[in-house]
């Protein structure tokens, strides 16, 4: 503003004084002339740049880089340092939005590079299909694709219910351990066959298939933990006997640590469909009787759930631990 008002207020000035001057005094003032312009000119440009833009500017800047660096908090990032003395223009766009979101990224995705998948099946659901399968690859025997389960005597909650409820705490657990989880079901309203189960967690590459049941018995003073394999000569999957019977052992045992429930000890059977097509490890998890009036109020507390879910997790850690020093 100041500089382009000054110079025509300035020739003004000059052109007024030449008019009033001689002749003789004409060609001096003409001399001089270019100094005098030029003089005005520097002064208004000096007066341009230096006072009020850098300064402003330049406490722009700072007051970001500060608000900015708390927040942010990367140390790696050397920019905020070097960038307030190349250029005080520059800095205000850029600086604002990259820094905040890289951070919090790489921490977890490292954490899951060399996890293990885990498949949790939660038994039955709400309602049942009694449609048959063959209960095996190549069988002539046949049983009801997924049967209704338990319910407790004296809660009345059916073992579906149950079972789902403990699997999603299982697999919050599972992940928080770094583990990757695949839940054969999240909801109760769904019609998978025990075929479709042990199928679905094979084909989406699980390491292990574990699945989530509750027991019944016509003796309501039974309780405790059981858990199921298939027997060394299963006609099916013979060859993941050792397997299936270590990850039985190890669940179980943790799970009656964690819980100091009664050791039913592990069942081998080569009735059960969804082991017999599973093409991985695989266990049943018979967490209690919801016959028994007091584990079956005992498993609907939400302490005794994080306990079955605590000893079901430091199982599977055992169990991979394992794996791992034998190979
Ligand atoms: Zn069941």
């Amino acid at each position: 503003m100041k500089p382009k008002v000054a110079i025509p207020v300035i020739i003004c000035f000059l052109l007024t004084l030449v008019s009033a001057c001689s002749a003789a005094k004409l060609e001096d003032f003409l001399a001089i002339l270019p100094t005098l312009t030029s003089t005005a000119q520097d002064l208004s440009e000096n007066t341009n740049i230096t006072p009020p833009e850098t300064s402003d500017s330049q406490m722009e800047s700072i007051q970001r880089e500060d608000t900015h660096t708390p927040d942010a908090e990367p140390e790696p990032e050397p920019k905020p340092e070097s960038a307030p003395a190349l250029a005080p223009e520059l800095n205000p766009a850029p600086a604002p939005e990259p820094t905040p979101t890289p951070n919090p990224s790489p921490d977890t995705n490292t954490e899951r590079t060399n996890a293990f998948t885990i498949a949790i099946d939660a038994g039955h659901q709400q309602r049942a299909n009694y449609d048959t399968e063959p209960i095996g690859p190549g069988a002539t025997a046949t049983k009801a694709k997924v049967s209704s389960g338990t319910q407790g005597v004296h809660t009345n909650i059916p073992e579906y219910e149950l079972n789902l409820a403990v699997s999603m705490k299982l697999r919050d657990e599972l992940v928080a351990r770094g583990y990757n989880v695949v839940m054969i079901r999240e909801t109760n309203d769904v019609d998978l066959s025990n075929i479709d189960r042990a199928m679905i967690a094979s084909e989406a590459g699980a390491d292990i298939l574990v699945r989530i049941h509750a027991d019944g018995s016509t003796d309501r003073s039974v309780n405790g933990i059981l858990t199921m394999c298939q027997t060394r000569n299963n006609p099916y999957i013979a060859h993941l006997y050792t397997q299936c019977r270590t990850l039985s052992e190890d669940i179980l045992e943790a799970m009656v640590n964690a819980t100091s429930a009664r050791n039913r000890g592990v069942l081998e059977t080569d009735s059960m469909t969804g082991i017999n097509w599973s093409s991985i490890p695989v266990t049943i998890i018979e967490m209690g009787l919801m016959t028994n009036p007091d584990e079956d109020a005992l498993m609907q507390t939400d302490e005794y759930q994080q306990k079955l879910v605590l000893g079901i997790a430091n199982g599977i850690d055992i169990y991979f631990a394992r794996q791992n020093t034998s190979q």
